[in-house]
């Protein structure tokens, strides 16, 4: 829990014991109320005193209809009308609502950072010779802290004594240790690799550069969703709507009966029950719980509305290679023409060496030996080819059909079912290695999930036709293209994005080589964490962190779950809510029913929401 956490669960426990004493004390003296007022007004004051300053402020700034002004003209009502104990509940329980919404964000934000593994869970704090540890945000400028090897640099500051090496790689992405010293910066978000050092604070945990790189996080996860933007466009409407409704209420009738104090007291009554504490609470803490409860079992959602968009997906489409498939190739045959077996098998090593492409890795592996990197040259690779490369005296490549032809060279044809890696040695075709990939254990489940679901699933691939077809068969896909440059993969997309139904959404899942513009340019994109690069996991919108592709049926299911939760919730507090108003309106509710009202709908919803939390698959 943070300082601030603590100082506001400090608040809500006293303020209601003193609420507690002051009732009972109320209720055994029955004091005339200008004992009673000041008794009840020292816990409304401790647990409203931000509301009221809050209200008043955005008054001076224009902005009147608000949660706080309602909250504040609704309890000062009350007072006003001698209903002290109401004013503090009503307020107190407020309060809790908020402490309950930021535990629920801090959570959230924890676990997608715990992802991100660069949020410091505390600091060495050094106080008159002793150490101890404490939470960042409890660390003040100008205190010293201390950092010892493997440790997270918890707040910015400079380094006073010691020298040691960062590893910045978290938010540079720079993989080279930088070497520090006495008197140079120590960035927060860094782990401290080999020396024990002693940092002087320079900024507090709020202002710290790991600090607003969650922030920044999170306000990717402010991506909102459609249904959270409901709620503060809903509030902006509604808020005026209920205080002119409750001025109506106070004054209309009055002209009639004459009887102010009454129409006064349901008016209040009615802005007390108007309250979308229930709303507010529980949309925003839905969509947490489920990228949460997601987070959980290793699917990074990057948004509520990725989240959102998910449970509309219509269309998935996936790359073929390290996505359905697991993108280790087992060499099943070397057919050489004029060389050895080896040295085919060496050339096509030694070609693929500064490689990321799951073919070039296996081939690597399959060859198994060191290799001299003096002896490559002018290495090019050419995506959805292959590569061009010098090796010691000869100019070779090594990829597919469609490189050859692209140097005018005739290639092999090959029966055999497999991805075919063709070599050529100085521009004459030298043979070909037969590999082939195995397909992921869970690909098939996860198709017949997302059938399950109504979602269309196409796979494009830039592998030969053969292969292509026979995975998409083994699978099930409903649409295959094979042979495919990466910008044909973008086009694919874009077409199918066109031919889609207006609200439903195109999901794209890849291994990230060759794949990040399609990835950005999905509705959803899905990267693989493990083994995808960078970039991916940059473009992407959700991550699965161990590359089970089955993963995804989990997180379309999760996202339909919540989106049920969300809407549920919607319709019961919007549904109370107004019967409770009509109630009201007519004087049938008191405001102690319609406090219990509101705080039951907001448990309720609450609730319903950490339903999204839990296991079940
Ligand atoms: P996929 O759509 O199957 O993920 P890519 O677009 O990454 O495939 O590559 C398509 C095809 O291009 C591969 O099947 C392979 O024939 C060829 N290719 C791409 N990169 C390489 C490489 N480094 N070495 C050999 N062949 C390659
Ligand atoms: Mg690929």
């Amino acid at each position: 829990m943070s300082k601030k956490q603590k100082k506001s669960l400090l608040r809500i426990i006293l303020s209601a014991v003193l609420l507690i004493a002051a009732a009972v004390f109320e209720h055994i003296a029955e004091p005339s109320w200008y004992i009673a007022l000041p008794i009840f007004l020292v816990p409304y004051i401790i647990i409203g005193y931000d509301v009221l300053v809050k209200s008043v402020k955005n008054i001076a700034h224009g902005q009147v209809f608000d949660e706080n002004f309602l909250m504040a003209i609704a309890t000062i009502g009350a007072i006003a009308t001698g209903q002290y104990p109401e004013a503090v509940f009503v307020m107190l329980f407020y309060q809790v609502g908020e402490f309950f919404q930021n535990w629920a964000v801090g959570k959230s934000r924890q676990s997608i950072s715990e992802l991100m593994d660069i949020r410091p869970d505390y600091a060495n704090l050094i106080k008159d010779g002793e150490i101890t540890t404490v939470d960042p945000y409890d660390v003040v400028i100008g205190d010293i802290i201390l950092i010892k090897p493997g440790e997270k640099i918890p707040l910015d500051g400079e380094i006073i004594e010691g020298s040691s090496s960062f590893d910045t790689s978290a938010l540079t992405g720079e993989s080279l240790p930088r070497d520090v010293g006495v008197s140079d910066k120590a960035t927060s978000g860094c782990v401290n690799l080999s020396g024990v050092i002693k940092v002087k604070v320079t900024s507090e945990f709020g202002e710290s550069t790991v600090n607003k790189i969650l922030e920044l996080i999170e306000e990717s996860s402010s991506n909102k969703a459609a249904s959270e933007d409901f709620i503060t466009k809903f509030a902006k409407y509604y808020t005026p709507i209920v205080v002119f409704c409750a001025l109506a209420l106070a004054i209309i009738p009055t002209i009639f009966t004459g009887e102010f104090k009454m129409w006064l007291m349901r008016a209040l009554t009615f802005l007390v029950i108007s309250c979308p504490c229930a709303l507010v609470i529980s949309i925003p803490l839905s969509f947490f719980g489920g990228i949460g409860g997601a987070s959980r079992k290793g699917i990074l959602i990057k948004g509520s509305c990725y989240l959102e968009n998910l449970s509309k997906a219509e269309i998935a489409v996936f790359d073929k290679t390290g996505t359905l498939t697991e993108g280790t190739f087992s060499v099943t045959a070397v057919h050489p023409t004029d060389i050895s077996e080896e040295e085919l098998i060496e050339y096509a090593a030694y070609a693929e060496y500064f490689s990321e492409h799951p073919i070039a890795c296996s081939v690597k592996s399959f060859y198994g030996k060191e290799i001299d990197k003096s002896k490559i040259h002018d290495v090019k690779e050419f995506a959805g080819h292959g590569i061009e490369a010098e090796i010691g005296e000869h100019k070779i490549l090594a990829g597919n059909k469609k490189l050859c032809e692209m140097h005018g060279i005739e290639a092999d044809d090959c029966e055999q079912t497999g991805t075919i890696l063709h070599i050529c040695i100085d521009w004459k075709y030298a043979g070909h290695i037969v590999i082939s990939d195995k397909i992921k254990e869970n690909s098939a489940k996860m198709i017949t999930e997302l059938k399950n679901n109504g979602v269309k699933n196409v796979m494009l691939t830039g592998d030969r036709d053969a292969v292509g077809k026979d995975v998409a068969n083994t699978l099930g896909i409903d649409e295959v293209h094979t042979e495919l440059l990466p910008t044909d993969k973008v086009n694919i997309v874009e077409e199918l994005i066109t031919k889609k139904s207006k609200n439903g959404k195109l999901l794209f899942s890849g291994d990230g080589i060759n794949d990040a513009p399609v990835l950005a340019r999905a509705d959803i994109g899905i990267a693989m964490g493990g083994i995808g690069s960078d970039a991916s996991i940059e473009a992407a919108d959700i991550v699965i962190m161990d590359d089970d592709i089955g993963k995804i049926g989990t997180a379309l299911k999760l996202s339909k779950r919540t989106l049920k939760i969300v809407k549920e919730n919607i319709a019961f507090a919007l549904g109370i809510k107004i019967s409770f108003l009509i109630l009201g309106a007519f004087g049938i509710t008191t405001m102690w029913m319609a406090v219990f009202a509101d705080v039951g709908v907001s448990v309720i919803a609450i609730l319903n929401s950490m339903r999204t939390l839990r296991e079940k698959n």
